[in-house]
């Protein structure tokens, strides 16, 4: 039986979904501004195991995620460049799509833009000032926190910590709580605006994912996932609207956050500068994969060089033994059901990693072909994938062997392996990482 960490009741909890066979699960998308990090591709690639789980369970699933492309952070970012905001959403709305492609997630059913949603936006500020639960100030429309006796109720708490992503929670000195939240933000000079009677104006940030959710799933559904970073004040405000309007509660029945990923005990992210994007990574892009799952989604990923390579020794593994298989349209059956008993157990893709090694060292070959496709249905690893351009084992070896000598500092044998690898056709670029091999 399937079973969820919710962070709501703190509880692991068996999986109900509303209707039977079918899961209607929203996961916070990226902000249209920047190149995304190693830290969002956690997020997005746990996200995208647990889809592909729940599609493995079959059930039928509608994974929405929405894609923020009207900020303060992209209008900034216009300002900075001296372009048109569209430009910047539009650009890295295609990275950003392209990053997903390479760490191969394939489950999300629809992208949805912010601004393609402004008409529900509008609406559900629009019902939120006839019930009364938001106030108009000198910029625009604010929730008032004081109506919602709830408020907190996900993550324990009603003011910020250091750990939250950038609060977004608008100052404004004639507000009437410390926390209220902008619903609508007016227009100001220059900046792209929608014309409407509650006043010309942009959404603020914490609206458009029930809007848009109101709109593809209703007042109410199974999952919503993102960073813990997110579970407070965005998700907690997403609470505060939506069954504020509804009267409906629980507005989201399983909140499932995903741990940070970290680099020197630090949060990766954006305004550190700490990151390392997923474009650095495209050429290593499963073997990062890897490592993600190799870890559970809750706990804290500490990056590391050196963490990097022995995904790489293991991934590389891995693809060997498995290209060596012979399909033989069996499945193990004991193997596959102690991968699901792992995986049912809030997503364990540690231990479910374990039993696929398992399996590989296992004397009895019978089986193992079928029985590590259908596991990597679910991990998304392309260990089946024949390599267009492999690398020679000799290659590799080489550079292996280039990698020990440089860690001794034996510089010279080093550059012998460096001649030796390009002279077989291939070249060996040293990234902050670990090494980067390619064809000439
Ligand atoms: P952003 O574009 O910053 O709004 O983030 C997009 C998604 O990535 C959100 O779900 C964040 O919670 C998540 N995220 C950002 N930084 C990290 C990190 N260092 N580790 C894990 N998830 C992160």
């Amino acid at each position: 039986m399937l079973k969820f960490y919710n962070t709501l009741t703190r509880k692991k909890e068996a999986f109900k979904p509303m209707k039977k066979g079918k899961v209607n699960m929203f996961v916070c998308g990226p902000t249209l501004h920047d190149y995304p990090h190693l830290g969002n591709g956690r997020t997005f690639v746990s996200f995208d195991v647990i889809a592909r789980y729940l599609k493995w369970k079959r059930y039928k699933l509608f994974y929405l995620q929405n894609l923020t492309d009207i900020d303060d952070k992209i209008i900034n970012k216009a300002r900075e460049n001296q372009v048109e905001w569209k430009e910047i959403k539009e650009k890295y709305e295609k990275i950003y799509l392209q990053d997903m492609k390479k760490l191969n997630i394939t489950s999300v059913k629809k992208y949805a833009r912010a601004t393609d949603y402004i008409k529900e936006i509008i609406s559900q500020v629009k019902r939120l000032i006839k019930k009364k639960y938001v106030y108009k100030i000198s910029d625009g429309w604010y929730f008032d926190l004081s109506k919602d006796k709830d408020y907190g109720k996900l993550s324990g708490r009603t003011e910020l910590k250091s750990g939250d992503s950038v609060s977004r929670i608008d100052e404004n000195k004639e507000k009437k709580n410390k926390g209220d939240f902008c619903v609508w933000k007016f227009s100001k000079l220059g900046e792209p605006m929608w014309k409407s009677d509650i006043g010309d104006g942009r959404p603020g940030w914490h609206i458009e994912d029930t809007a848009i959710t109101e709109k593809e799933f209703g007042e109410r559904y199974d999952i919503h996932g993102g960073g813990i970073d997110l579970m407070f004040p965005h998700h907690e405000a997403e609470i505060s609207q939506m069954e504020s309007l509804s009267g409906k509660k629980p507005f989201v029945r399983y909140w499932l956050h995903t741990g940070f990923l970290n680099i020197n005990e630090e949060k990766m992210s954006k305004s550190l500068g700490n990151f390392i994007t997923i474009k650095d990574v495209h050429e290593e892009a499963m073997i990062v994969r890897y490592f993600l799952i190799s870890n559970h989604y809750r706990n804290t990923i500490n990056f590391s060089n050196q963490k990097m390579e022995d995904a790489r020794n293991s991934y590389e593994r891995l693809k060997n033994i498995v290209s060596e298989l012979k399909d033989d349209k069996k499945i193990n059956k004991k193997y596959l059901q102690e991968f699901e008993t792992a995986m049912d157990n809030d997503i364990n893709t540690p231990e479910a990693l374990q039993v696929l090694w398992k399996l590989l060292r296992d004397g009895n070959e019978e089986g193992k072909f079928i029985t590590v496709k259908k596991m990597d249905e679910v991990f998304g690893l392309n260990l089946l994938k024949k390599e267009k351009n492999t690398i020679p084992k000799e290659v590799k070896k080489l550079a292996k062997e280039r990698g020990n000598a440089r860690k001794n500092k034996n510089w010279k044998k080093a550059d012998e392996m460096r001649e030796k690898i390009n002279k077989l056709g291939y070249i060996i670029e040293d990234k902050e990482r670990g090494y980067v091999l390619r064809k000439k």
